[in-house]
């Protein structure tokens, strides 16, 4: 680790040795007002396009164009089963196996539809464990689960808080939570890389600290789907979800993935929203017969699939197809240990890192907390060319993605903070 050097030599070799420095030219990269790339470390909110997305949506276009509803079965890519040309990637992607795993919806409505199977309160387990910095969107989704239920989210919703003074969780205080309460939780649901610190957290520690006591354990991935290798499936959760706009490069607003552990695979019991896309493929057209659910995270599908979207998201996983989370991996902690590096050496009067120093414990974000800062600081950082995400009162978030993010990157992003940190707006 402690090899980095600071000079703009040290990330050039990094660069020419980079045996996935080919990756980036695969994406469009933005331009900045002088029609140079801008540094863009923000594919923790809007990964890049890649150059290929565009041929994949015109081919189904195309399609549509020339055989209209004849597409279904006779395009290139047939449309009635599109989403099952996206599943073995996927699968790979999250770490879980083929059947456990579907692209469908958006993320939040998934949440919901993983809730009304993996959230079956009764009067004495009723209650739902969120981490208290959750993302929004989660929180109101579990809070809403509760008041559709009849119970009060002040008295339902249990929040794994950080200590007095510090913004990381500790699986201590979850477990003491899990004793104190464990018999009154149904649910435990966590931001799998959590949005804001970019902590990763323990799947498997969390799920059979959950499981001992009795609660189903799921997942918001949308941080670490793309980012960090998830093993979905070893991790034995009940389920999880996560978005493809971020870290899976495919496009904005574009549709979620979903697991469901193997375990919940043929089980009828469960309690599910079901539509014309869950029953059984054999029968689907004859209209008439009784409900059949597809065995596997399919059986949760309502709608067909959208195709356009698809094919978006296609073309990003033919890429991550190419390459293993396990390369991705390896290099990302290595470009994100390095970010990690220059920034310290701005010192600690100037800026602290909130995300763990521990590579096992982040992905590749870094959450920046600056001194003294305020919004300003971000569009400055943006007028230099630095496209990163700010959050208030004072951090910085910026994700040096491995696909595409150079060690240059890192570099100029560094220098470009130093020159604003040290010259304040006039
Ligand atoms: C990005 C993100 C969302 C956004 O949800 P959408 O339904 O896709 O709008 C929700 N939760 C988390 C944890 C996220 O990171």
């Amino acid at each position: 680790m402690s090899n980095y050097q600071t000079g703009l030599d040290f990330a050039k070799e990094q660069d020419a040795n980079d045996t996935l420095s080919g990756y980036r030219n695969l994406f469009h990269i933005p331009k900045d007002q002088h029609g140079n790339d801008t540094i863009y470390l923000c594919g923790n909110s809007l990964g890049l396009q890649p150059k290929a997305t565009k041929n994949y949506i015109n081919q189904e276009l195309a399609d549509w164009a020339h055989l209209g509803v004849e597409g279904h079965t006779q395009a290139a890519n047939p449309w009635l089963g599109y989403h099952e040309f996206l599943t073995n990637n996927m699968a790979a992607v999250v770490g879980a196996k083929p059947i456990e795993v579907v692209v469908m919806n958006t993320l939040t409505a998934n949440l919901h539809f993983m809730m009304v199977s993996f959230y079956q309160p009764t009067d004495s387990r009723y209650k739902i464990v969120i981490e208290s910095d959750a993302f929004p969107s989660d929180k109101y989704a579990v809070e809403s689960q509760l008041r559709h239920h009849g119970y009060n989210e002040k008295d339902g919703l249990i929040l794994w808080k950080p200590r007095e003074g510090e913004e990381l969780l500790r699986y201590e205080d979850l477990e003491a939570i899990l004793e104190t309460h464990g018999h009154e939780i149904a649910l435990i649901m966590i931001g799998g890389v959590n949005y804001y610190t970019g902590q990763f957290f323990d799947f498997k520690r969390i799920t059979k600290m959950g499981h001992a006591h009795g609660c189903m354990v799921g997942f918001d991935c949308a941080h670490g789907a793309g980012n960090v290798p998830l093993n979905l499936h070893d991790s034995g959760a009940d389920f999880a979800v996560w978005c493809t706009y971020k870290y899976l490069n495919s496009g904005p607003g574009s549709l979620g993935g979903c697991f469901v552990h193997e375990r919940h695979a043929h089980n009828n019991k469960l309690n599910r929203f079901t539509g014309w896309w869950s029953h059984n493929k054999e029968t689907r057209f004859k209209m008439r017969d009784d409900f059949d659910a597809l065995p596997g995270a399919e059986g949760w599908q309502l709608s067909n699939p959208p195709i356009l979207s698809m094919a978006a998201i296609k073309a990003s996983l033919d890429i991550f197809q190419s390459v293993s989370m396990e390369q991705l991996r390896q290099k990302s902690i290595h470009l994100t240990g390095y970010f990690a590096f220059l920034l310290k050496q701005l010192g600690e009067d100037v800026i602290r890192i909130i995300t763990p120093e521990n590579p096992d414990e982040r992905g590749c974000q870094l959450s920046i907390q600056v001194k003294n800062a305020d919004k300003t600081l971000h569009k400055r950082l943006t007028q230099a060319g630095v496209i990163s995400d700010w959050r208030e009162p004072d951090v910085i978030r910026c994700a040096p993605t491995p696909l595409y993010n150079s060690y240059q990157d890192v570099f100029y992003m560094v220098e470009r903070l130093k020159e604003i940190v040290n010259k304040p707006a006039n």
